[in-house]
């Protein structure tokens, strides 16, 4: 009998052109270098962390060609599903990272991205695992090493205990709050925004979205 070589999720990211397997790689070769190596431009950087199966990004940089996308999620299984979506766009403005965001100094300088987007984050609901939501104090430090000074984190979540959470801890970490809104779909689907795989799901099934935007105080 012949075995059939089914490919991983693992290996067929680490054949694909736009996705980045971050432990087969050594970071400093893009750390501070996505502009001038990969994108070959200077726009501004955009990235999503937890992008799921990438709806949100891949929509975003097909409306935005003037900037650059990088998409992030730390399972293979879970990216593989949004590499459709990648072939079919036009642009050249969208990479993939499959990678453990705590570790996203590592692959971005200081103020190298202009805004941070959180989608449908994982609520984390024990205390003990505050630290691993990724609107922590910890990840908020994070953010603040790679967004430049007038960089922005987006976050939206259909889950309240994390939304307050958040707002918390936010501010705590010493960031500004510009938007907080508990029904973005009040009216129906609202016109400054993208579904994500998950708010589609929660906006029909009634579920209210929540939604905040914070920068940082920057002397
Ligand atoms: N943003 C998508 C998916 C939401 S589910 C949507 O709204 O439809 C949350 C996703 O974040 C999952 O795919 C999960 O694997 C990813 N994720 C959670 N914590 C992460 C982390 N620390 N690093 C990278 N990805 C993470």
């Amino acid at each position: 009998m012949r075995l059939r070589n089914v490919k991983g999720s693992y290996e067929l990211i680490l054949e694909n052109p736009y996705t980045i397997q971050a432990d087969a790689v050594n970071p400093d070769n893009y750390k501070g270098l996505w502009n001038r190596n990969y994108f070959h431009n200077s726009h501004p950087i955009h990235i999503e962390i937890g992008m799921g199966k990438g709806q949100f990004i891949t929509t975003l940089a097909k409306q935005n060609p003037g900037i650059n996308y990088i998409g992030i999620e730390k399972y293979s299984s879970v990216l593989v599903k949004a590499f459709d979506k990648r072939k079919q766009l036009e642009t050249d403005n969208l990479l993939f990272i499959r990678m453990e965001a705590e570790n996203i100094t590592d692959f971005f300088a200081p103020k190298e991205t202009d805004r941070i987007y959180l989608n449908f984050s994982d609520p984390w609901p024990k205390d003990r695992h505050a630290k691993r939501r990724l609107t922590s104090r910890q990840f908020m430090e994070r953010y603040n090493i790679i967004l430049s000074a007038n960089g922005f984190i987006q976050f939206k979540t259909d889950n309240r205990p994390l939304f307050d959470f958040s707002a918390r801890e936010i501010k705590e970490a010493g960031w500004c709050i510009d938007e907080i809104n508990y029904n973005l779909h009040k009216d129906g689907p609202a016109k400054d925004n993208i579904m994500t795989e998950y708010e589609q799901k929660f906006y029909m099934s009634g579920n209210p979205i929540y939604r905040l935007t914070a920068h940082r105080d920057v002397v």
